[in-house]
Formats: C-alpha cells, structure tokens, sequence
C-alpha cells in the first residue's frame, strides 16, 4: 500500500535574489523575498529528486508562503520605492512657466533665481 500523504513535491529555497521587497498579506509584518527555487520530491520526508524551478518566487519567511512573481504585494519595505521618478529634463520656471533646463540656476527669459 502505498501512502501518498507522506510524499510531495515541495519547495526549497536555493538563492535569495532579493530581500524585502515587499510586506506579506498573511502575516502582515514579515518581509517577503524574491527567491530562485528548487522543486523537492520527498518520499517520507526523504528527498528524492530535487530540480530547479524557472521563475523565481516570492517566499515569505514569517508564514512560509510562496507567492508567484507576480502577486501583488501591498507596497512594503524600508522606503524602497520601484516607481522610477518621472525623468525630467527641464524644469520649469515659476515666474513666466517657460521650460528651464535644470542645471541653471536663473531663468534665461526673466531672469529669476529658479
Ligand atoms: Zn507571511
Ligand atoms: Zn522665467
């Protein structure tokens, strides 16, 4: 007879690609990590094959969940914002709204301290 429930595919952490990038939904406090993985085949408890995963994870350590890539995570961190700032070039004057380039420090038009 065989019992399944004592087999399983699991997951091991092999890599920590980076830590903190987020906050967990379940346990509300710990920092999730994007992990790379291996997929563990365990026969009671023993494993038995072991092959790397493909995509990396998120893998919460305080409720050890894994969470795919790309699950939404409440924004959490140390203030590590991913929204990449608007790049702009130039700044604009606050006396006659002209574009300024942002390296200079008068407006050429009116000639105000910017
Ligand atoms: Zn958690
Ligand atoms: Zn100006």
């Amino acid at each position: 007879m065989f019992f399944f429930f004592v087999g399983g595919l699991q997951q091991e952490i092999r890599q920590v690609l980076k830590s903190g990038v987020g906050k967990c939904t379940f346990c509300a406090n710990n920092r999730v990590d994007l992990v790379n993985y291996d997929k563990v085949l365990k026969l009671f408890f023993v494993p038995v094959w072991r092959w790397p995963a493909k995509d990396p994870l998120l893998y919460c350590g305080g409720c050890k969940n894994f969470f795919p890539y790309n699950y939404s995570l409440p924004p959490g961190g140390d203030g590590e914002s991913a929204s990449p700032t608007a790049v702009t070039d130039a700044l604009r004057c606050r006396f006659c709204d002209r574009s300024v380039e942002a390296d200079f420090r008068f407006c050429p038009f009116c000639g105000s301290e910017l």
